[in-house]
């Protein structure tokens, strides 16, 4: 398969974003900055992954701005 730049879609690279993190976990505002996306893109990102049972939500300190709130997260660590 030959790679192209436009066939990483939002969720995957949502996605490595969290698995890259982990352990430490990021508010959807952080990780949307670290992806290079908008809020809003980053949690209906979140919501394909939710769905596909890959990832959770988790109410944890985010390590980047530490505030408390809603966090992606793998599955297996949640
Ligand atoms: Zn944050």
């Amino acid at each position: 398969m030959i790679w192209r730049a436009h066939m990483v879609t939002t969720a995957e690279q949502v996605a490595r974003a969290v698995l890259q993190n982990s352990p430490y976990a990021r508010c959807f505002a952080c990780l949307a900055t670290q992806v290079g996306v908008s809020e809003k893109d980053a949690r209906d990102a979140a919501q394909v992954l939710i769905v596909r049972q890959d990832f959770g939500i988790s109410r944890r300190v985010c390590y980047t701005c530490t505030r408390v709130d809603d966090v992606l997260i793998a599955a297996k660590s949640a």
